[in-house]
């Protein structure tokens, strides 16, 4: 009867969705670009970051286009608060990297953190939901504490400095290294574009003793 008035939609192009459909309807399933990045063994997106940052496997599960369909689910997870975006893709990603011999040597998973001015206005970390069905798909430690960010990237753009990020090294920082020595470390993250941000994570989490970095994002901006 609710469903009635209140249908419950395709976040992706707003059909209504039938009983047995969850978040996106099924030609939008089917329509979405996926890479086959880990699949293919593609340096895709490791060669974003090539010379800056060592990443032991890094995939991202969707092409991103603006206008496109993919465009419409990232929004619709950050703005319009529909979370269930992210376990939906989380799943999805989590199935498919268990399966890939590559990434089961995964011990902690960490989102890229939301500044906490930022985290508290939206209310949620957009990535977390897709950070908690990887780790529980790779049964590896989902970890959102140890990583903080330390400065808000908009203070940054506003005050024009945004090319010295990764020179002042301190856009993330981390509140404790005992917990993550010798770990292999899966980053997680919504889109992919310049790498700067992996690149500022990877500065903080690559100077603990024996640590390996690898990277999942929902998608890829190409
Ligand atoms: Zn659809």
């Amino acid at each position: 009867m609710l469903n009635l008035f209140f249908p419950v939609v395709c976040e992706a192009c707003n059909s209504v969705l039938s009983d047995n459909q969850k978040v996106v309807c099924t030609l939008c399933r089917h329509q979405l670009p996926v890479t086959n990045y880990h699949f293919n063994n593609s340096e895709a997106v490791k060669k974003i970051v090539y010379g800056r940052v060592q990443l032991e496997n890094a995939t991202a599960l969707l092409h991103f286009s603006k206008k496109g369909i993919v465009q419409q689910l990232l929004h619709n997870l950050k703005y319009r608060g529909h979370e269930q975006i992210s376990t939906f893709l989380g799943e999805w990603l989590g199935t498919e990297l268990n399966n890939n011999d590559a990434y089961q040597a995964i011990d902690i998973v960490i989102p890229v953190p939301l500044y906490k001015t930022k985290l508290r206005k939206r209310g949620y970390n957009q990535v977390e939901k897709f950070g908690k069905e990887i780790a529980n798909a790779l049964n590896a430690e989902y970890n959102d504490r140890v990583l903080v960010k330390t400065k808000s990237t908009k203070t940054q753009v506003f005050k024009g400095r945004l090319k010295r990020w990764n020179d002042d090294g301190a856009l993330f920082s981390i509140t404790e290294n005992e917990s993550l020595i010798g770990k292999h470390i899966l980053l997680v993250d919504d889109i992919i574009t310049t790498g700067a941000t992996v690149e500022a994570c990877a500065l903080v989490l690559l100077k603990i003793d024996n640590i390996k970095l690898s990277l999942a994002t929902m998608a890829i901006a190409d």
